[in-house]
């Protein structure tokens, strides 16, 4: 994918503050970060989300996120860390190359996700959705 913004950073044509690299993952510091310390892990091979990323390159990018999660803690100070996957632009997704938001967070930080939980019309309407993913499995 010779136009996605990642793979040219996976390909040193634009630069980025690379904190990890292995055979099959990269990790940098985000342009923008939510929280000073914000880093993103992105497969070095092109999935334009997590739909099409295979298991076993989900099983090394989360576990480059949990690294990178401790390096938040243990060399940041951080009180606790997000771990956020977003996936359409539906969803948030800005940049169509899989990659997932490791976020150091701080006691009083001032970040709030605005997380407004919402009721479902009576216990039916949940058993029913639940139902249509069940069979989609
Ligand atoms: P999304 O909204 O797709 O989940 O997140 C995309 C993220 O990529 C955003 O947090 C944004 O700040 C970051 N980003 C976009 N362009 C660049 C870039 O050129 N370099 C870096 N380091 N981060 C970028
Ligand atoms: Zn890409």
């Amino acid at each position: 994918m010779n136009n996605c913004i990642f793979c040219k950073i996976v390909n040193h044509e634009i630069p980025a503050t690379v904190v990890y690299e292995d055979e099959d993952v990269l990790v940098f510091m985000d342009i923008g970060p939510i929280i000073k310390g914000h880093a993103l892990v992105v497969p070095k091979d092109h999935f334009d989300s997590v739909l099409e990323t295979p298991e076993n390159v989900l099983a090394k990018l989360h576990r480059a996120a949990k690294r990178i999660a401790v390096a938040q803690m243990n060399g940041l100070g951080a009180d606790g860390v997000n771990i956020v996957q977003n996936n359409g632009k539906a969803a948030g997704q800005e940049v169509p190359h899989m990659h997932v938001h490791v976020i150091p967070r701080f006691e009083g930080d001032g970040h709030h996700w605005n997380w407004n939980a919402k009721k479902y019309v009576d216990s039916n309407e949940m058993i029913g959705l639940a139902e249509k993913m069940r069979n989609n499995l």
